[in-house]
């Protein structure tokens, strides 16, 4: 054998919450030192080369064996990562923004805004950002808008609108467009 994780990184990786058993699949492998974890480099990659690994466990040793935290910076320890379900990807190159990002800003990776500005469907403003800063509204789609007046003509609440499009099936939104048409 070329090469095998010494005592004290054995040691560690136990103390990591792994078995013998995953520090022999980690050989299996070819991970057989801490470097080599630096070179699998991320949570999913790990997982992948050892699929019964735990997320938390996997990102545990990962933070040992790169230094740093992979996730909330205040948190080192055993913290899974999850995809947060209000990321903001920019919708010119598609970019992750930060955590800190407020509606409005400006793309960290080409500079153009990385929001669509939307038009509220209650009271016509425009603006960036999951809702009117003007009057609170939740935007709908962009393609939706006018299906969104509509319902406000109709009377429906303007917290009801957005989930009353969601729940509409392609037919209800067809028959719905009929009438906004009718109306022109
Ligand atoms: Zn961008
Ligand atoms: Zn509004």
């Amino acid at each position: 054998m070329a090469e095998a994780f010494t005592v004290l990184e054995t040691n560690i990786l136990k103390s990591k919450g792994l078995s013998d058993d995953q520090i022999a699949a980690f050989s299996n492998v070819g991970i057989n030192s801490r470097d080599d974890f630096k070179t699998v480099g991320d949570v999913a990659t790990l997982r992948g080369l050892i699929p019964d690994l735990e997320e938390g466990t996997a990102q545990t040793v990962l933070e040992w064996a790169l230094g740093h935290s992979l996730g909330s910076p205040t948190n080192g320890t055993a913290k899974v990562v999850v995809e947060s379900p209000d990321a903001v990807y920019c919708i010119h190159c598609g970019t992750k923004q930060p955590k800190d990002y407020e509606s409005g800003d400006l793309c960290i990776s080409c500079g153009k805004q990385a929001e669509p500005i939307l038009s509220c469907y209650w009271c016509g403003a425009s603006g960036p950002g999951r809702f009117c800063r003007n009057c609170g509204a939740q935007f709908v789609p962009m393609g939706e808008l006018d299906l969104a007046i509509h319902l406000k003509r109709e009377g429906i609440a303007k917290d009801q609108i957005p989930s009353r499009l969601a729940a509409m099936s392609e037919a209800e939104k067809e028959d719905l467009w009929g009438r906004v048409r009718r109306l022109r």
